[in-house]
């Protein structure tokens, strides 16, 4: 989640570093906007979760997610 500015993972609270530097790590950002038929019609919803916490999410999958390599590293 966003706050002032800073990026916090939602699932354990941490803040997480995302400017460049020694310390930056990386995260992800999950935004859905539910439409039609979902309950949620009309809402968007959005997290982020820092790298150990999207490992423990992935880790409870029954499928795990799809891993390529990019062959072409920024
Ligand atoms: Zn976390």
């Amino acid at each position: 989640m966003r706050k002032e500015n800073k990026i916090y993972c939602n699932s354990c609270g941490k803040r997480i570093v995302d400017t460049i530097g020694r310390d930056m790590e990386e995260y992800i950002h999950i935004e859905k906007i539910w439409g039609y038929p979902s309950e949620k019609d009309g809402e968007c919803h959005s997290f982020d979760l820092c790298e150990p916490c999207y490992d423990k999410m992935t880790a409870a999958f029954v499928l795990k997610p799809e891993i390529k390599e990019e062959t072409e590293l920024l």
